[in-house]
C-alpha cells in the first residue's frame, strides 16, 4: 500500500517521542495532492467508522477478562519458603547434581540491545560458587550465538549449550556441535524477516548460525505484537514440510531447526551420567522443552507468570538469583 494512511501512520511509528520527525511527516503530508490526500483521509474514516466507541469498549473488555483468566491457567506452584526449604535440603544431599540454567529473562533482565545484557560481577561470582562446588555440573543453555557466550563465559570456564543446543562447550573448551543441522532454508526464509523489518520500525533480525530471530522489543508495543502475530502466520504457511519450526520468545521470534531444542539436549546431558539431582529453570517458550522433556523426577522452575510445565515459578531475576544463592550454601 504504497504512499496510503496506512504507511503515513506506520512514518508516525517511528518515534512517538520525536515531535520534529512527526511534524516532518505531517509537512510532507500537507504538500501532498488533494487525490492523495482524500484517499488517505478516506482511509482513517473508514477505520473511525469501523472502530468505534462500542468496538473500542468490546475490545477493552475481553482483554481485561483475559488477564483474569491467566491466573486461572496455572499449574505451576510459587516458589515458597518451604519449597525452597525442601528443595535446598535435596540439594544438599544430593551425591551428582545437575543444573540448566537459561541465561536472558532468568538470570539477567531484558536489555532493549541483547549485546547489552551482558553479565554482571554479581553473576559471575554466583555462577562461579556453582560451578566450582563438588558434584555438581552447571550448564547455561540459551538460545544466543555462540561468539557471544563465547566472549562472556569461555574464559570462565562454565559448561555452556547455545543456540538451543546446536552447540556444547564444557570446561572452557571450544564450542562443539551437538547436533546436525542444515541450514539451507535460511535463504527461503531471511527475505520474510527482512519485509517485516522493514515495515516494522525497531525491528531488526538476528542471524545465528542455524537459526534466524526477529526482535522486535524496540517497536510500539501494540504494533510490534501485530506484526509478530501476522509473521506467525506467514512463517508457519511457508516452513510446510521444511524440518523447522517457528519459537515465540519474549518479544522475539525465531525460526530455528527442529530437532534442536532446549529439552533434547538437556535430555543428551543427563543421560552421560548418574545425576540424583537435576534442576532447570528459564522463562519463556524455548525452556519448555526442558521443562517437558527432564523426567518427573526433575525440579523444573519457571520464571514470571506464564503457563507452563514447570513445577513451580518465581517472580522475577531477583528471585533467581536468591534461588541459586541458596545453592551456593550447600
Ligand atoms: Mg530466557
Amino acid at each position: 500500500m504504497a504512499g496510503s494512511a496506512y504507511e503515513m501512520n506506520e512514518a508516525l511509528l517511528i518515534n512517538p517521542n520525536n515531535f520534529e520527525e512527526q511534524a516532518d511527516t505531517l509537512k510532507m503530508a500537507f504538500h501532498m495532492p488533494e487525490q492523495e490526500q482524500v484517499s488517505r483521509n478516506t482511509f482513517l474514516q473508514n477505520r473511525l467508522e469501523r472502530y468505534n466507541v462500542e468496538v473500542w469498549a468490546n475490545e477493552f473488555m475481553n482483554a481485561l477478562n483475559e488477564k483474569r483468566d491467566v491466573g486461572k491457567a496455572f499449574i505451576s506452584e510459587k516458589m515458597s519458603k518451604e519449597i525452597l526449604n525442601n528443595i535446598g535440603d535435596s540439594y544438599n544431599k544430593a551425591q551428582k547434581r545437575l543444573l540448566f540454567l537459561d541465561y536472558d529473562g532468568t538470570l539477567v533482565g531484558f536489555h532493549k540491545d541483547p549485546q547489552k545484557a551482558s553479565p554482571d560481577e554479581e553473576l559471575y561470582e554466583l555462577l562461579s560458587q556453582l560451578q566450582h562446588q563438588e558434584n555438581t555440573t552447571l550448564f547455561l543453555i540459551s538460545g544466543r550465538d555462540k561468539q557471544t557466550f563465547g566472549k562472556w563465559f569461555l574464559p570462565k570456564k562454565y559448561n555452556m549449550i547455545v543456540e538451543h543446543g546446536v552447540w556444547i562447550s564444557k570446561d572452557g573448551e571450544e564450542f562443539k556441535m551437538l547436533e546436525q543441522v542444515k541450514g539451507d532454508w535460511m535463504n527461503k526464509i531471511r527475505p520474510v524477516l527482512e519485509s517485516f523489518v522493514d515495515r516494522t520500525p525497531g525491528s531488526f533480525i538476528e542471524e545465528k548460525n542455524y537459526s534466524l530471530a526477529w526482535h522486535y522489543r524496540n517497536t510500539d508495543p501494540d504494533f510490534g505484537e501485530k506484526r509478530a502475530t501476522e509473521l506467525n502466520t506467514v512463517l508457519r504457511s511457508l516452513i510446510g514440510n521444511d524440518d523447522i519450526s517457528v519459537l515465540n520468545g519474549n518479544k522475539v521470534m525465531e525460526v530455528k531447526s527442529s530437532n534442536v531444542n532446549k529439552g533434547r539436549a538437556a535430555v543428551r546431558i543427563m543421560a552421560e551420567d548418574d545425576f540424583d539431582f537435576v534442576f532447570a529453570i528459564g522463562d519463556d517458550w524455548t525452556d519448555e522443552f526442558m521443562f517437558q522433556e527432564l523426567p518427573e523426577s526433575a525440579v523444573t522452575v519457571k520464571v514470571g507468570l506464564k503457563k507452563t510445565h514447570a513445577k513451580y515459578h518465581v517472580e522475577n531475576t531477583k528471585r533467581v538469583r536468591e534461588l541459586l544463592k541458596r545453592f551456593t550454601q550447600a
